[in-house]
């Protein structure tokens, strides 16, 4: 008896060659292979009969490939045209042919004697019958065509691994395994109107019809995002169960307090709700998990200040880890000038001091006996707060600067340096980047999420442009723009994708284009540059410089992307725009329209390298909104959850049918009963919900299993 584990060998037919292409696709263990998922079915039920086939119509074919004809036309003034084609004899002995422009390759791709179906419109050309440029699907040559499904399964496939082969073996082993017991509890099963499980994987690779197709596929992708859920809730709930939390509510009339009270400005609605919220997390006796959200300039600096200032006043520490050294100093700043009225370094003030990977040995041993013994309130730093020799007296709060850069496991390790002291520390986990609801559902499922979703009051739209090559007199007039702008004592950006010209790449390079402004554009104002190959301490003084105002035009690569914060500074352009991703021109244009003035963001595009239409695509979304949480909606469709999952998908499932751009509404189904599951059975002990308790560690490979083990422990 087969069993879901064991290799693909295992199945007639597969050897240690066809493993090895399997592999290519990921497949090793037969639970692999049920589980690569068809892409869509050839509906040959619905197949033509060439007899009374209309002319003009879509039709479906099935038949052999008898004969190949390569020919080149090449019509006055016109391009050169490489016409494919092949002559098919369909099951009844009749002829049709199969035409194909400028894919040669099709002839071996589609050698004589391949028996498949194809799809397109039926057009008659010169007495043929022919279907030009169908869709093809490669159909076992062995079998009876009338045996064929009616409903095919079409697989992602390689040359090697065409999709009949794979349909073969996944049959074989759909035949051979015993059935699948159901772990989902009926109780779901029946409140979610879910097939059962092993229904699920027959009909969805042999479908009895279209409706049995998609009520598998929906029971499928419902577990994959319910057990992800659970996961995250389990692990919540249970480390939540662990560690008491320590009380770090605010305090009347200490720092936290008088931090408000000598801002030059007063919080935002969503501020003030930002901090009720988090002040209820404190009091607690659980410690807070949360993730604060908040588009480009919305303010989420001082939520995250006040919030390690409530840690101070409640006699304990508090931690703020960014994910590089250049944020880590930005953050040092702002803390130290945000902080400066109360006081820093000073006798009665508060203590903050910064840890990464390049603090001098001397230094980091003083630092480090001073987190240690309370000194400290206030660090900032990198990863290198992670580390084993890292020891707070008590840290309360710890702030997380995300980025999208840290795993689940590096929340959990700076957490631990806050239970070493007992209770566990607040978190809260800052992004820079908005992301989607559905995506913060997945990624961030562990934590409870407040998005900051005002910005502060007096800002002006941003105006945006885009200026082809087509209108090249416009960078002229840009330049004079510039120059008016700084006239005024306003400033500006020009960021290039490159540091230095390079022979590989056709871009704009931020040297280049300094010496060019400098001496031929703006001889007469200060530009300046900075970039991240440049020392830091140099970096330091420029960007200083610019802040003072001693710079009108600075130069510079993607340094500037997150952070900086001028607020006299009024235009960004943005050279080779069509090389940047949506949230990095958008977190680019965040650095203007933070002063009272009105603000411009010029994306100079298409001037080095031809537009591609996934590039246009994006230009014109940054065009058309200046809001974050909807330009993280485009960008999850044009790219794919894939690449923005995978950036931090660190010790989550995979999903295989699941999309997060399409399933919202799963998302958050699956995310309510995952919730109430786990808040009745924190355990997952109760005996109707141990076989999904076993699924959930099994699909999180080893990433529950702690938890597991004190399940049944
Ligand atoms: P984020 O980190 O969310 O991009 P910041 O915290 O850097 O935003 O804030 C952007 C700018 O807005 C900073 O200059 C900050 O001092 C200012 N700011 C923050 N909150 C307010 C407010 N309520 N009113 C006016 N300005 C604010
Ligand atoms: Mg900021």
């Amino acid at each position: 008896m087969l069993a879901p584990d064991d290799p693909v060998t295992a199945i007639a037919g597969i050897g240690p060659a066809k493993a090895k292409a399997l592999g290519l696709l990921s497949i090793v263990t037969v639970r692999e292979l049920i589980e690569h998922y068809p892409r869509r079915y050839a509906d040959l039920g619905a197949i033509s009969s060439l007899e009374d086939a209309p002319v003009g119509d879509q039709v479906t074919l099935i038949g052999t490939i008898t004969s190949w004809d390569q020919r080149r036309a090449q019509a006055k003034g016109r391009r050169r045209l490489d016409i494919a084609t092949a002559t098919v004899r369909d099951r009844d002995g009749s002829y049709f042919t199969a035409t194909f422009f400028n894919q040669s390759w099709r002839e071996n791709q589609l050698p004589i004697g391949t028996f498949a179906s194809f799809s397109g419109k039926l057009k008659r050309f010169r007495g043929d019958l022919q279907v030009t440029m169908p869709e093809v699907t490669v159909l076992d040559g062995e079998a009876d065509p009338d045996q064929h499904r009616r409903l095919t399964p079409i697989y992602p496939a390689t040359s090697a691994l065409p999709s009949f082969r794979l349909a073969q073996w996944i049959e074989a082993a759909l035949d051979e395994l015993p059935p699948m017991p159901d772990y989902l509890p009926v109780s779901l099963r029946d409140e979610h109107d879910l097939v059962d499980l092993d229904f699920a994987f027959q009909q969805i690779h042999r479908p009895d019809d279209h409706d049995s197709a998609e009520a598998a596929r929906r029971r499928l992708k419902f577990d994959e995002l319910f057990t992800l859920q659970v996961g995250l809730q389990w692990r919540r709930v249970r480390l939540e169960a662990e560690v008491a939390g320590k009380d770090n509510g605010p305090v009347e009339g200490r720092f936290a307090a008088r931090f408000l009270e000598h801002l030059p400005f007063d919080p935002t609605g969503a501020q003030h709700r930002a901090f009720d919220r988090i002040a209820a997390d404190l009091k607690r006796d659980r410690p807070m998990h949360r993730l604060l959200q908040g588009d480009v300039g919305s303010g989420k600096t001082l939520v995250a200040v006040w919030t390690m200032l409530c840690a101070v006043d409640s006699g304990r520490q508090a931690a703020l880890m960014a994910p590089t050294e250049v944020l880590a100093e930005q953050h040092l700043r702002t803390l130290t000038d945000l902080l400066a009225p109360l006081g820093v370094n000073v006798l009665d003030g508060l203590r903050i001091e910064a840890l990464t990977s390049s603090t001098p040995t001397a230094e980091r041993r003083r630092i480090l006996g001073e987190l240690l013994s309370g000194d400290v309130d206030l660090i900032v730093g990198t990863h290198a707060l992670l580390e084993e020799g890292v020891r707070f007296a008590d840290l309360g709060v710890v702030v997380i600067d995300e980025q999208h850069r840290f795993g689940v496991g590096q929340r959990v390790r700076l957490r631990q340096k806050g239970e070493e002291t007992g209770g566990g520390p607040d978190v809260l986990v800052m992004t820079a980047t908005p992301i989607p609801r559905s995506l913060a559902l997945t990624l961030y499922g562990d934590l409870d999420v407040t998005v900051l979703d005002e910005l502060p009051p007096g800002r002006k739209p941003i105006v945006t442009q885009l200026i082809t090559p087509k209108q090249s007199g416009r960078r002229e007039r840009l330049y004079e723009f510039v120059r008016e702008q700084a006239e005024q004592g306003l400033q500006t950006y020009v960021v290039c994708p490159l540091v230095e010209g390079s022979e590989a790449i056709e871009a704009t390079s931020a040297a280049e284009t300094h010496r060019r402004l400098a001496d031929e554009v703006w001889p007469d104002l200060e530009v300046g540059l900075v970039h991240g190959r440049m020392r830091s301490d140099d970096k330091e003084a420029v960007m200083s410089a610019f802040r003072r105002g001693e710079i009108h035009v600075l130069v510079a690569t993607t340094v500037i992307e997150v952070g900086v914060d001028v607020p006299a500074a009024s235009v960004m352009i943005i050279e080779d725009a069509e090389r940047f991703g949506i949230s990095q021109l958008h977190q680019l244009r965040g650095r203007v329209g933070r002063g009272a003035d009105k603000s411009y963001c010029v994306l100079f595009a298409g001037w080095n390298s031809p537009l591609t239409d996934e590039a246009a695509r994006r230009l014109e979304s940054v065009m058309a909104t200046t809001d974050g949480f909807e330009l993280a909606e485009v960008d999850l469709e044009i790219r794919g959850e894939g690449q923005l999952f995978g950036e931090r998908q660190s010790g989550l499932p995979d999903l295989k049918l699941a999309r997060l751009t399409r399933d919202r509404k799963l998302i958050e189904q699956t995310r309510e009963a995952a919730v109430a599951l786990v808040e009745a059975d924190p355990d997952l002990d109760e005996p109707t919900n141990r076989a999904l308790r076993a699924e959930v560690v099994r699909r999180y490979r080893g990433g529950l299993e702690e938890l597991e083990a004190l399940a049944t422990g």
